[in-house]
């Protein structure tokens, strides 16, 4: 059965009289490449688990399921659980879990499984994270991703274009931003696949990407106090227009500290945030963990 095929989707749609729901972001893949390029660019094998957001009616579960030792699919969509109960028939190694992936932690799924199926005589040495991603909630799900430090080798998911330039921005640009910042400290981002609307159905207005996210043993840079490094980037790119110095006195500290500590650490002040590299903003924050400390 082609998944993938908007005949196919229509048929599935009848027989079990499912209506897409715009607000749930519901546009499949039609495009068999692209299905393989994500399970392809995750480079799933018989030891991974892969953990999907988002299955829809199963076209990328399907496909994991041929290379990965185990796929768990997670759904938010209760009418589309006898669907894929119905299309991944064939997979002994898929479980679909009817959640919000918003709500669940991911990395307890991930040891559970992974201890369960040792449990079982199944060595999975590790996880990835697949997806065609639900767009009203792609920084959502992202930054969940990234700030539990979740426990998978890379994050091989489709988005947005737009968003995905601005993950993989550098300074300098208007696309880098707070996005920039909290990808790139985490992980290494790439690009997959570009693909076009035609490739989805029903078609979304937008163009999409699919890029690998590699989790970075270390972050990019080392803060002596993470929480104040993102404050620091928050407040800075708050106000995007404003240099470095004006946009920075949203964070609580006083605009004569802030002077001092841009002199500190050699930027000129009237710099903007978007300048501004991973370093740049390690520098500042170290500056006042210092004062803190
Ligand atoms: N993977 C399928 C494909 O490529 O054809 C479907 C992708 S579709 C863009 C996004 C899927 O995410 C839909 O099935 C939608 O119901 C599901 N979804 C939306 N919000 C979700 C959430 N908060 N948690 C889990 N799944 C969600």
């Amino acid at each position: 059965m082609d998944l993938y095929s908007p005949q196919v989707i229509k048929a599935i749609k009848q027989k079990f009289g499912f209506k897409n729901s715009k607000s749930l972001g519901q546009n499949f893949l039609t495009d068999p490449d692209v299905i393989k390029e994500i399970v392809a660019g995750a480079g799933a094998t018989e030891t991974d688990l892969v953990i999907e957001i988002g299955p829809g009616f199963g076209v990328l579960t399907d496909e994991a399921a041929k290379h990965a030792g185990k796929v768990i699919a997670i759904e938010l969509d209760r009418d589309l659980i006898p669907v894929l109960d119905f299309t991944l028939a064939a997979h002994r190694n898929v479980e679909v879990i009817n959640e919000d992936v918003l709500k669940i932690d991911l990395n307890e799924l991930i040891e559970k499984t992974l201890s369960e199926e040792e449990s079982k005589g199944k060595q999975l040495t590790g996880a990835k994270i697949i997806g065609n991603l639900p767009y009203y909630i792609t920084t959502p799900i992202l930054m969940k991703l990234l700030e539990s430090d979740i426990k998978a080798e890379c994050i091989v998911v489709m988005m947005q274009k737009e968003v995905a330039e601005r993950i993989l921005a550098e300074p300098g640009g208007k696309e880098y931003g707070a996005l920039s910042v909290a990808v790139q400290y985490r992980t290494t981002p790439e690009t997959v696949v570009d693909v076009p609307k035609e490739s989805f159905f029903p078609a979304p207005k937008v163009d999409s990407q699919v890029l690998k996210l590699t989790m970075r043993t270390e972050p990019a840079v080392k803060p002596k106090d993470e929480d104040l490094f993102f404050r620091m980037v928050k407040a800075g790119f708050s106000q995007r227009r404003k240099t470095i110095l004006n946009s920075l006195s949203t964070s609580g500290f006083p605009k004569e500290e802030i002077a001092a500590c841009l002199d500190a650490v050699g930027i000129d002040n009237k710099r903007r945030a978007e300048t501004l590299s991973l370093q740049d903003f390690c520098s500042i924050a170290d500056y006042f963990s210092r004062k803190l400390g």
